[in-house]
């Protein structure tokens, strides 16, 4: 049975996700004086980030700082301004009206005159064994992040469209080779990106293949490839696996009511966080398909508050 508890109050402002664009969403708002609710998911509280080592490109950190510590790091400083955080996952939403609900799976409504949706992206997994225990050491799906420490080592790339290639190709500056691994005998991407990696000498090309085996102690050492026509299979050293396969923006929640582009990610208007539904803003990877990165992700979650913000002091 629905309950509508502490709902009972229609609130300023709810903000669901709890990366680095959405607590950087509720630092502003806290700031603010919004008192914003947030809810921040049940596994994976913190975001994408929860699942990486070494963060070495957020500014204002020179030494690096390790993922999960700078979402601690964020997470405190929202609730030092005083954002109320929920550990739990927001199941379904009404977003269309003038006061916005946001439900939980037990029933449990709240209300809130605006909302920032800050929901992130999931990184498309290959489903190999050991994938998951090596993300960090040495599998990555972020070649800006994470190429650097891949200096003079050999690196797999898997996929065929323009991000891969593009990753490969970029990948170069720091590997001394770079495999990229396709299931198919011919690329998707763009003829002049893979004009470019096919005139890059550092790029070799496993067409007809797949991964099929991860290896090595603690970190990656070692990728077993199958051929997707014969099934034999062949091993390429490498400490690097870069899986460049696609994303999806968790944006499930939405359909039917905040407009989308034709894979999923939220549509703003250019210029601005601002959805289709007035007083409903977006921000991080749950709009973004080119940058995809942490800073970023801040300052439209930074962005999203503000629009917010100036949102309901209009409606005063
Ligand atoms: P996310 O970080 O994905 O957070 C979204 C949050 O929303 C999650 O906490 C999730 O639980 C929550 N959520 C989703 N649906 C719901 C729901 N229904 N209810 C409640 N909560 C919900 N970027 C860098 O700049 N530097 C790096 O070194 C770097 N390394 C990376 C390493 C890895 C392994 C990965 C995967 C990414 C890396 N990135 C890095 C990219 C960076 O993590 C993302 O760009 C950034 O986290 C996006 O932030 P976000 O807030 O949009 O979404």
């Amino acid at each position: 049975m629905s309950t509508e508890s502490s709902a009972n109050d229609v609130r300023n402002l709810i903000i669901i996700g709890s990366g680095p664009s959405g607590y950087t969403a509720a630092v502003y708002a806290a700031r603010a004086n919004l008192a914003p609710l947030v809810f921040e998911g049940s596994v994976t509280a913190g975001g994408a980030l929860m699942n990486t080592t070494e963060v070495e490109n957020f500014p204002g950190f020179p030494e690096g700082i390790m993922g999960p510590a700078l979402m601690d790091n964020f997470r405190a400083q929202a609730e030092r301004f005083g954002a109320e955080l929920i550990a739990d996952d927001v199941t379904s939403v009404d977003l269309t009206g003038e006061v916005k609900s946001v439900s939980l799976a037990d029933g449990t409504t709240y209300r809130a005159h605006a909302v920032v949706l800050a929901m992130g992206s999931g990184y498309r997994k290959l489903g190999v064994a050991r994938e998951d225990e090596l993300s960090g050491h040495g599998v990555s799906w972020c070649a800006t992040c994470d190429g650097f420490f891949f200096r003079e080592q050999n690196i797999v790339v898997v996929g065929g469209g323009d991000s891969a290639v593009e990753e490969a190709t970029f990948l170069t500056r720091f590997a001394s080779k770079v495999t990229l691994v396709h299931r198919r005998d011919e690329l998707r991407a763009s003829k002049i990106m893979q004009d470019r990696a096919i005139a890059n000498e550092k790029i070799e090309f496993a067409w007809n293949s797949e991964v099929a085996e991860l290896h090595g102690e603690g970190r990656l050492e070692k990728v077993t490839l199958r051929d997707t026509v014969t099934g034999e299979t062949r091993d390429v050293d490498a400490t690097g696996l870069f899986i460049a396969i696609g994303h999806d923006p968790r944006s499930e929640l939405l359909t039917g009511q905040v407009d989308l582009d034709d894979e999923g990610y939220v549509l703003v208007q250019q210029g601005s966080t601002a959805t289709n539904l007035s007083g409903v803003f977006a921000a991080g990877d749950l709009v973004d398909h080119t940058y995809r990165q942490a800073i970023t992700a801040a300052g439209t979650g930074c962005a999203a508050a503000l629009d917010a913000e100036r949102f309901l002091a209009d409606r005063e």
